[in-house]
């Protein structure tokens, strides 16, 4: 009988140089840059494809690559959203000019044709992926870290020398004896993204639309955070404006675990079916159909590491230039408040740039271990502004480098040469901080 050849999904093999968990903005940017650099990286991810919020929680409008007229993150993330505009026909904004909004510099990308690049620019970077798979335990080995995989098919344990967590939730540093920051309280809202279609906003009569929302909210039949991010203020208008595109706040209370990302999930589906019962009753609005359904529900917050630095509200706005600094990130603080009141937001100064430093990425008191994305070592208010997809990719491509130079050298993440890992994400066309404190 003719055995199959193995497909690239079939080769996991029972040891490796970096292990990455979760394959969105940080973790595919993490594992490309590790394979790129020589090492033996294997991809862990959850769901059925890469890209994280950007693909499944779709969130498909990655930012800020650019600041102040420059581009200040570049490297593997920024290949992969040119290449989409590129094959995709999409025009990129004119960065030269200094927007009104800071989401004007965001890219549309499409949601397709991004899914189907992040798969060819992790595989032809020599990257082993296995979807549907997390890790269950982590524990120290001989030469690094022995981690145990939960599979569809059950479990199975192999090696690595290091490992990078890019779950946005820490759960691969968590299991690793991580110490993590928990906010007090409610977490930031997530959101549902969906798109709708089937009307002419221009033909509405949003007042009275409004009106009916609000009586809805009364009884019962919606809820006021389900058309938007204001409750005093929900404005179905708005919400039908932006077709239903991340306009709603769905409540998160730990999402970091299967318990309260299940919870959140109903949750967000629940919003989006409220709103689609109701809309279809009002005059204009018969027709109205969701073309498009995320398939999670986003996720704004949940915990970080401890690193050995942590990025503060202040470094941040102050733009605190780092001496280990090893990317750059630019976005507004955005931080979307949980009692319903709308947003936190505070714009950057003319010319602030923050960096974020090595010290952010290492996990304290844990070797061989990199953390990238949202979990990165961070407080409330620094976390909502370096969470954003560009910052993600360029802490991954950071966290990647390390890895792949500690693995090599047998030397921990910490101890590593600053001035060889800034050489190395040069050469892989990242833009790496010049000036340190
Ligand atoms: C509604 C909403 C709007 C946003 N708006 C913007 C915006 O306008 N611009 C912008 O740039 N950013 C925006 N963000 C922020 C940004 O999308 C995320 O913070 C960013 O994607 C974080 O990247 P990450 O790689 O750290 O995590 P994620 O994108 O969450 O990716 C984590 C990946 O890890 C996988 N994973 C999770 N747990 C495990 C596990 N235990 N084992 C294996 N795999 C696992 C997940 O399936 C996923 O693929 C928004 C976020 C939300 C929710």
């Amino acid at each position: 009988m003719n055995k199959l050849a193995p497909t690239q999904g079939d080769r996991v093999r029972p040891f490796y140089d970096v292990l990455v968990a979760g394959g969105g903005p940080a973790g595919l940017v993490a594992a490309i840059q590790s394979a790129r650099a020589g090492a033996r990286t294997l991809l862990v991810e959850r769901g059925s494809m890469l890209g994280g919020t950007t693909t499944a929680g779709g969130v498909n409008f990655p930012g800020l690559f650019h600041a102040w007229g420059r581009q200040v993150i570049r490297g593997y993330g920024w290949q992969l959203v040119a290449r989409c505009m590129e094959e995709s026909g999409g025009s990129l904004p004119d960065f030269s000019v200094i927007p009104e909004r800071h989401w004007h510099h965001q890219v549309q990308v499409d949601r397709a044709v991004y899914t189907l690049l992040c798969d060819e620019f992790v595989t032809d970077a020599g990257v082993d992926i296995r979807f549907h798979t997390m890790p269950a335990k982590v524990e120290p080995g001989a030469a690094g870290w022995q981690v145990t995989l939960c599979g569809k098919s059950g479990l199975e344990t192999l090696r690595a020398r290091v490992l990078v967590d890019g779950t946005g939730d820490a759960n691969l540093a968590t299991l690793a004896g991580a110490h993590l920051r928990e906010p007090a309280g409610e977490r930031q809202p997530g959101t549902q993204v969906c798109r709708v279609s089937g009307y002419d906003v221009a033909a509405l009569d949003l007042d009275t639309l409004n009106r009916a929302f609000a009586e809805a909210c009364e009884s019962g039949a919606v809820r006021p955070h389900d058309a938007g991010w204001n409750v005093e203020h929900p404005n179905v208008g708005s919400w039908l404006k932006k077709h239903g595109e991340n306009a709603n706040h769905i409540p998160a209370n730990d999402a970091r675990d299967s318990v309260g990302r299940s919870r959140m999930e109903l949750e967000g589906r629940a919003a989006i079916l409220r709103m689609y019962r109701f809309l279809r009753q009002q005059p204009g609005l018969k027709q109205l159909r969701i073309e498009y359904l995320a398939p999670e529900c986003g996720v704004r917050e949940t915990v970080t590491v401890g690193g050995d630095a942590t990025v503060t509200g202040d470094d941040y706005l102050s733009g605190r230039a780092w001496s280990d600094a090893l990317c750059y990130s630019f976005y507004p603080i955005d931080l979307h408040l949980p009692d319903g009141a709308g947003l936190d937001k505070r714009t950057l100064a003319p010319g602030v740039v923050p960096t974020v430093p090595r010290g952010a990425l290492l996990p304290q008191g844990l070797k061989f271990m990199a953390v990238a994305g949202r979990c990165l070592s961070s407080d409330r208010v620094a976390n909502s502004a370096l969470r954003v997809q560009a910052t993600a990719m360029a802490t991954g491509q950071a966290a990647g480098a390390m890895a792949a130079l500690a693995a090599r050298s047998g030397t921990d993440l910490r101890d590593l040469d600053l001035t060889a890992i800034r050489q190395l994400l040069a050469a892989h066309d990242a833009i790496v901080p010049s000036k340190g404190e």
